[in-house]
């Protein structure tokens, strides 16, 4: 999964460009939900959200790292659920 730092400055560009819902306005800033984050795998070849945002404040989250398979099998199982 990837996060959101406290750089972010609340723009929403990056909420309507996950393809999996995993990004919500939080109690200060934007937050991702790492349950619901693909890094885009299953979507995109490069994260959208890392893509778009302006301030470059979203890095991969050191406590929620992932393998590319378990990514996908991620990716799968939301699109099972959908
Ligand atoms: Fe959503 Fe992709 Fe960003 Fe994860 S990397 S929060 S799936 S846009
Ligand atoms: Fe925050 Fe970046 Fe998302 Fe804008 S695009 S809300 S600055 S994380």
């Amino acid at each position: 999964s990837l996060k959101i730092t406290v750089e972010c400055i609340n723009c929403d560009v990056c909420e309507p460009v996950c393809p999996n819902q995993a990004i919500y306005m939080g109690s200060e800033i934007y937050e991702i939900d790492p349950d619901l984050c693909t890094e885009c795998v299953g979507h995109f070849d490069v994260p959208q959200c890392q893509l778009f945002c302006p301030v470059d404040c979203i890095p991969l989250d050191p406590d929620h790292a992932e393998t590319q398979d378990e990514l996908m099998a991620k990716s799968l199982r939301l699109k099972a659920l959908a």
